[in-house]
């Protein structure tokens, strides 16, 4: 094992792992290390008692022109990883006016999308459907500079510039944008969401992996090695040493690793407020990295069944006033749960059937919640009861067929990935990078103030909903890491 390397990657997420193989590829000397078994972070795939999964719900958009695709190219791997996308209409499943679960209607063959068939399933009257159509193709042709000068405003003060049906705005806000940017809707950036839902809606969304969107993870760690790097699992770094201003390497349990650059995927909170640690920084960036809000958790349940019950691969499940806002998630954590709330599902099986044995089903449910990873069982048991209520209505045989089910919240999702540090952080879903004031032009830089010292994954540097995020980023800081290797290396 060299003693000295040229980069330091801490934690192979997808930003990370897409990030080190990137450098690994282009000629670097990396070393990542990971403080779990494997790769994959909060997308990392499981098996258990033949079921194959990811811990939670995961499911990748868009499914053309994916940042997986682009990083496995120029790494000369994308035979290794199978890619699966559902048929168009996926899995969505309204709860109309009467209180039924109606499932989106597929569209007739070889034609393309008609909002007309969607308006029917969403009850849109004749007189709405012009304000409906004028919003939704306001937001798919926005250019790109008019969508910049939505960093300031959340996507709900965008919205309420047009009249858009109560059913519309349920499908859109809690059938679609709850579920990619687990934050509500008055605190996503307008720019963000309107970015993100451009991919979705021109180039679809549903992609899974078989194996599990993990293996890509996994695979990006190999590519590390395969490129002369290193990569070194169940390996904590507990400190990232900084002398005179600049990065000098990493203390890990398994000993000190020299770098002259650290990448981290840790998170910039935990980065800097405990890896690094705040004597390193002065005042004014630590009060703004503390005052920087993550994204919410999405807590859930995972019910292994002995019968194949649910039949789409993935969807959300959503009606007119289901979608959160600041106002009622704050309800919510203080006890009052709205009666309906927006739920999202995935069947990894109906993608993949090497994914559960023989007609058996591991179904895998979340809502949006808290991201404390301290909240108790007992305090999660309201969100768990809501989901088991919800899945147990739209999937009627489902409870019958449970041969065991699991639960979990922020504790988990916090233990698998980043290390608490703040108040209501630790266990988000997402990351920094997509909340009105953190988003678009106005999120956090991938550069540190300290020298040598980036950030890779969903609090900085990329586009997109959660995995298409951190590889965007990990593209992007690959690139700027390769710049500042090359440059210091010239001129020093
Ligand atoms: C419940 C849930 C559901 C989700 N659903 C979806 C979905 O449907 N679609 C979607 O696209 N995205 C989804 N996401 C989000 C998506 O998984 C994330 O946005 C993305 O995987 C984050 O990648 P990342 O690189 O930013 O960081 P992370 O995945 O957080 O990776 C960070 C890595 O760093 C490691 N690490 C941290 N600290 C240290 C340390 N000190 N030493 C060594 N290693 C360390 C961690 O172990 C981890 O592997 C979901 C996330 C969750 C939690």
């Amino acid at each position: 094992m060299p003693d000295k390397y040229d980069v330091i990657v801490v934690g192979a997420g997808f930003g990370g792992s897409s990030c080190a193989a990137l450098l690994a590829k282009r000629g670097l000397k990396v070393l990542l290390l990971e403080k779990n078994a494997k790769a994959g972070g909060k997308a990392m795939s499981l098996s258990k008692k033949g079921f194959t999964y990811t811990a939670w719900v995961v499911i990748t958009a868009p499914i053309q022109g994916n940042m997986f695709e682009v990083v496995l190219k120029e790494l000369g791997l994308e035979h290794r990883v199978e890619l699966v996308a559902p048929p168009p209409t996926g899995g969505a499943i309204f709860k109309n006016s009467r209180g039924k679960y109606i499932p989106m209607p597929e569209m007739p063959p070889d034609t393309v999308q008609d909002p007309n068939i969607v308006f029917d399933w969403l009850e849109v009257k004749e007189e709405e459907r012009a304000d409906a159509l004028q919003v939704l193709t306001e937001i798919t042709l926005m250019t790109p500079q008019d969508i910049d000068k939505l960093d300031n405003i959340s996507f709900a003060e965008f919205l309420s510039r047009y009249r858009i049906p109560k059913t519309v705005y349920g499908y859109l806000i809690g059938g679609i944008a709850d579920p990619c940017f687990v934050a509500p809707v008055d605190a996503v950036a307008a720019s963000e969401a309107i970015r993100t839902l451009q991919m979705i809606f021109m180039r679809s969304g549903g992609l899974f992996c078989k194996g599990g969107i993990g293996r890509v993870a996994e695979v990006f760690a190999q590519a590390v090695e395969e490129n002369g790097g290193m990569v070194l699992t169940r390996v904590r770094v507990e400190k990232i040493a900084v002398e005179d201003g600049k990065v000098t390497g990493v203390v890990t349990n398994k000993g000190f690793f020299k770098a002259p650059i650290v990448v981290s995927n840790a998170g910039i909170q935990p980065t800097v407020l405990k890896l690094v640690g705040e004597e390193h920084f002065d005042r004014g960036y630590l009060n703004y990295v503390k005052g920087l809000v993550p994204s919410w958790g999405l807590p859930g349940a995972r019910y292994f069944l002995n019968k194949e019950v649910v039949k789409a691969p993935f969807g959300t499940i959503f009606s007119s006033d289901g979608y959160w806002t600041l106002e009622r998630f704050e309800k919510a954590n203080a006890g009052d749960l709205p009666k309906d709330v927006g739920l999202l599902y995935e069947v990894p099986s109906n993608y993949d059937p090497k994914a559960a044995p023989k007609g058996k089903q591991v179904v895998l449910a979340a809502l949006c919640g808290p991201a404390e990873p301290g909240t108790t069982a007992k305090e999660n048991r309201k969100w768990w009861d809501k989901i088991d209520e919800i899945m147990f209505k739209v999937f009627p045989g489902m409870s019958r067929h449970i041969e065991f089910k699991e639960y979990y919240s922020a504790r988990e999702i916090s233990a698998l990935t980043r290390d608490q540090v703040m108040p209501n952080q630790g266990g988000e879903c997402i990351g920094l990078g997509q909340v009105v004031g953190q988003g678009g032009l106005l999120k956090p830089s991938i550069k540190a103030p300290v020298q040598g010292l980036f950030f890779v994954g969903c609090d900085a540097g990329g586009y997109g909903v959660g995995t298409q995020q951190a590889v965007d980023s990990g593209i992007n800081v690959a690139g700027v890491v390769q710049r500042y290797h090359l440059m210091h290396r010239a001129m020093i």
